[in-house]
């Protein structure tokens, strides 16, 4: 296995110094990497460059069974690789629904098998994403995908008998139920974010309330039973406010912010583009600094992508027939700098909180978000933060276009990403994975 000397970076942004990496680890650290390396190590300058732990997002959808046409996990985990992931967690919603033992171990070979990051599939809390009856949630926490994140995402469990009982049953084997907060009935036909400019372009509204009561209801029930319950893509200041509430509480609550909840606004909608339509809607510029403050003073634990691929015949529509979702693992970073390191409060070891440590917690992913030091897995990630560029979707790894941050200009780059000491990207550029 080719042997790394990555030489001048700055770990967390902290003091600079060098990184051996080899048989997976990362061997030696300063003054030791240097004169272990050898001469046959590859050396990376890294001058000016941070280095985090591997990126880990909670919440990935990879489409692939059934979607393939608009991401394969391996087009989906090569896109990650080129965000900075080493970890990803694919949501349930495929077809067939991954529910079962034999579902989630196969996303989870054929993320193996692609070699770019490591898959953890999701498991679907009711069976078929139906709502009726619970999957068989222990089958598949011990099935060779160890699933320990359980979600009906895209559909919210909004039987309380069932949210009740996939929290009581996770308990066995520290399990996490991750709610997709929507209350069906008040978002009926609901197009975009309740407000002024929905009144005003004449898009059917979805109330803050309809997500704010189905958390309010599962930190409750979280209490009574001592379950844990994780809050996926949190998006109003109420959401805030009522988590703030439950972790003062010593209820067991997570919580994730997407990228574009950060930074979009329904301001957006005004364009008609249904490259802004997303589930939970884009909300107010108030929604937006609430969740930013949510983050900053650890409220909401991660940043996730909700990465959510679509076929452009799925998109370039009108806005009522276009469907919800878009696409984020080549971008998360980027905006997680631009919002909350370069015009925000945190410094890198924040970033490599929200975005590495704090998910693989939360997801049981042991040997990702570790520390960078000597014996430690060496699946890192090497950021130059001097960087700037303009998105283009066409230049993407994913297989889908539905980028809202296309055309805008970020700060930012990922440089090179490894996955246990192989260089799943390269000075920028995707390599083939080595299995
Ligand atoms: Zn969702």
């Amino acid at each position: 296995m080719t042997r790394y000397l990555l030489r001048s970076v700055a770990p967390l942004g902290a003091e600079r110094t060098d990184l051996l990496l080899g048989d997976g680890v990362i061997l030696a650290v300063g003054a030791d990497a240097r004169e272990a390396a050898g001469r046959d190590a590859v050396v990376v300058d890294g001058d000016g460059l941070v280095a985090l732990p591997g990126l880990v997002d909670l919440h990935t959808h990879l489409r692939e069974p059934g979607r393939e046409d608009t991401e394969t996990v391996r087009s989906g985990t090569r896109a990650a690789a080129a965000g900075g992931f080493t970890a990803v967690h694919a949501m349930a919603n495929t077809d067939p629904v991954a529910d079962t033992a034999g579902v989630v171990e196969q996303v989870w070979r054929l993320g193996r098998d692609a070699g770019y990051a490591d898959v953890r599939p999701v498991g679907a809390v009711t069976i078929g994403l139906a709502g009726e009856r619970l999957a068989e949630l222990g089958a598949m926490a011990t099935s060779a995908a160890r699933v320990r994140v359980f979600s009906d995402d895209g559909k919210c469990v909004w039987d309380p008998v069932l949210m009740r009982r996939a929290l009581e049953y996770t308990r066995a084997f520290d399990g996490v139920v991750a709610q997709h907060a929507q209350e069906p009935r008040l978002t009926q036909g609901s197009q975009m974010h309740e407000g002024a400019v929905s009144a005003e372009i004449g898009l059917a509204g979805w109330p803050a309330v309809a997500e704010e009561a189905i958390i309010a209801r599962d930190v409750l029930l979280a209490e009574h039973v001592g379950g844990r319950l994780h809050v996926q893509h949190l998006s109003t200041a109420g959401s805030v406010e009522i988590v703030r509430w439950a972790k003062a509480r010593g209820i067991r609550v997570t919580a994730e912010a997407t990228p574009h909840h950060l930074l979009l606004t329904d301001e957006l909608a005004r364009t008609y583009d249904p490259v802004f339509k997303v589930n939970p809607p884009l909300r107010t510029a108030e929604d937006v600094e609430a969740v930013r403050a949510g983050l900053a003073d650890g409220t909401i634990d991660v940043v996730a992508t909700d990465h959510a691929p679509h076929a452009a015949q799925d998109k370039d529509c009108e806005w009522s027939a276009a469907a919800f979702g878009m696409t984020g693992l080549e971008t998360a970073l980027s905006v997680v700098q631009h919002v909350m390191v370069d015009d925000g409060p945190f410094g890198w070891a924040d970033v490599a909180r929200v975005l590495s440590v704090t998910p693989a917690a939360i997801g049981g992913v042991t040997d990702h978000g570790r520390p960078l030091e000597a014996g430690e897995p060496a699946s890192l990630v090497l950021v130059d933060p001097a960087a700037r560029s303009v998105v283009d979707p066409a230049a993407q790894a994913t297989a889908s276009r539905n980028s809202p941050f296309a055309g805008r200009e970020l700060p930012g780059a990922v440089r090179w990403t490894f996955l246990r000491g192989h260089a799943t990207l390269a000075d920028g550029v995707l390599t083939e994975a080595d299995r």
